[in-house]
């Protein structure tokens, strides 16, 4: 790596173990065609109207790293009003941070944010709902010291291609290094979150936890108690979605995250006769899960709900608290099976993830027909009456990862865990989440906009979502 490399003069003590390095294009492998296309338009059109413009954080950690980005996120220093001029069809979100997404055909989103001094976690007013804006807008170097992990915290820039890394992220990447940002401590106190980003992205990487970073994680661990049970939530279902849901789990054990966000499980891994067991078990169950993502790339849309993925999770608990292979499911018996269950989860996991009633009902019938499942299984088969049930796609689909990950039996029918993406979802659908209210201006949405959903351009000379130069 030849990067040219400059002295900031107006470093502060805690940034100033690091210098810029600005990699030039021949120092790294991003090349233009890899970025999506409306990234680049707004990118361009960012730069056509006299404003900066950066791709940031995981598009370019997985840019230079030869992986797909999942999306790409913008940073500059237009101001969210000088954006929603710019660009037609967008809208403004955030209450504390407003960022502004500007809206593509094909249901692609891209988030643009001002460049900020702060991230939304370190504000000195947690309390506070929204903040003066003024008081966060920032330069490069600091929108790079506010971000969570070094190799989260990457410029690239298209008039010259170079990657601009204030926090030594471009080595880290080069190592397979994760390292908290600043001081870890005080930015895991402050945001206790960005452990579960450290492990998430060591995970999915096959990186290494920096020894600081690690430390701070071991002994600041309990302080997840603390974050809003949503964040955990949303967190935990992106780590369990995304592939490696298993070595997630084996760094959230040996990190003390995993007992923190599920205390219930201590007790059996702790057990001298079948600890072991138990664990084995989960995580060949997660890695069942893993193999259907791994499987369903290029294929379509895995359908696992929520619900299933945190059956997953809870499964070898669940089995040894309530017997769940040898019930006999006839009339009270059921009843009575499905109302402790329902009582555990919301006691042991379900208030504490706050994770919504119907999840927990569906957890529970995939738990419940368990035994059955089993019982009238005769060559893979079952006899039409269960087959009828309401419950039995999704029920047989756990019974399949639970067959995989316990005799072995790898899953074969990968049809029934992957469903095709619309033609129409693929084509035009716009992504405007139900309920949100639509800031593209009236004008625009009289012209082409239905409802709450921004509005396009009709104008074939005109790119969408951008105004035209
Ligand atoms: P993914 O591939 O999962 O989308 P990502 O790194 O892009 O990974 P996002 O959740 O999309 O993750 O966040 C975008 C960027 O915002 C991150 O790369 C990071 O720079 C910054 N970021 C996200 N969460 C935090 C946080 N809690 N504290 C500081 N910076 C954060
Ligand atoms: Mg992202």
């Amino acid at each position: 790596m030849n990067g040219t490399i400059e002295n900031d003069l107006q470093l502060t003590e805690e940034k100033k173990e690091h210098q810029r390095i600005i990699l030039s294009s021949q120092d790294h492998s991003i090349l233009e065609k890899d970025i999506e296309s409306e990234a680049l338009k707004v990118l361009y059109r960012l730069r056509d109207a006299g404003y900066s413009g950066y791709l940031v954080g995981g598009g370019v950690r997985d840019l230079y790293l030869g992986n797909k980005p999942k999306d790409f996120d913008i940073s500059t220093n237009a101001r969210p009003g000088q954006l929603r001029k710019l660009f037609r069809n967008s809208r403004t979100i955030g209450r504390r941070f407003r960022l502004v997404q500007v809206f593509f055909r094909g249901n692609k989103i891209i988030e643009v944010s001002t460049l900020r001094s702060q991230s939304e976690f370190d504000s000195n007013e947690p309390d506070k709902e929204v903040l003066p804006a003024n008081n966060t807008f920032g330069t490069l170097e600091e929108d790079a010291f506010r971000r969570d992990l070094t190799i989260n915290s990457l410029f690239y820039e298209i008039e010259n291609k170079t990657i601009i890394d204030y926090v030594g992220g471009v080595q880290d990447l080069n190592d397979g290094i994760i390292r908290i940002v600043g001081e870890p401590e005080q930015r895991i106190i402050r945001d206790p979150v960005r452990m579960l980003r450290a492990i998430r992205h060591a995970a999915r990487n096959g990186f290494t936890i920096e020894e600081k970073t690690l430390e701070a994680i071991r002994k600041h661990v309990n302080k997840l108690d603390l974050c809003p049970t949503s964040r955990i939530r949303d967190e935990l279902l992106k780590d369990l979605r995304g592939g490696t849901s298993k070595a997630w789990t084996e760094l959230a054990m040996q990190t003390g995250v995993f007992s923190t966000l599920f205390p219930f499980y201590d007790e059996l891994f702790q057990d001298e006769a079948e600890g072991e067991t138990v664990q084995r078990e989960l995580l060949a169950m997660l890695t069942a899960l893993d193999n259907i993502y791994g499987q369903s790339k290029g294929k379509g849309r895995v359908v696992f709900e929520d619900a299933m993925l945190f059956a997953i999770l809870l499964f070898p608990w669940a089995l040894r608290r309530f017997d769940l292979l040898n019930q006999e499911l006839k009339g009270p018996g059921y009843h009575r099976l499905s109302k402790a269950i329902r009582t555990e989860l919301d006691h042991i996991f379900a208030r504490r993830l706050n994770i919504k009633r119907v999840i927990k009902d569906k957890i529970t019938t995939l738990f419940v027909h368990m035994s059955s499942l089993q019982k009238n299984c005769k060559n893979g088969n079952w006899p039409a009456w269960l087959r009828k049930k309401s419950y039995f796609p999704d029920c047989s689909r756990f019974y399949a990862l639970y067959k995989e990950a316990v005799a072995g039996e790898a899953v074969t029918d990968l049809k029934q865990f992957i469903e095709e993406i619309p033609k129409a979802e693929k084509k035009e659908k716009l992504a405007v989440p139900a309920g949100t209210k639509s800031t593209a201006p009236e004008k625009n949405r009289r012209r082409g906009g239905q409802g709450n959903n921004p509005a396009f351009s009709s104008d074939k000379c005109g790119v969408f979502g951008l105004l035209k130069g």
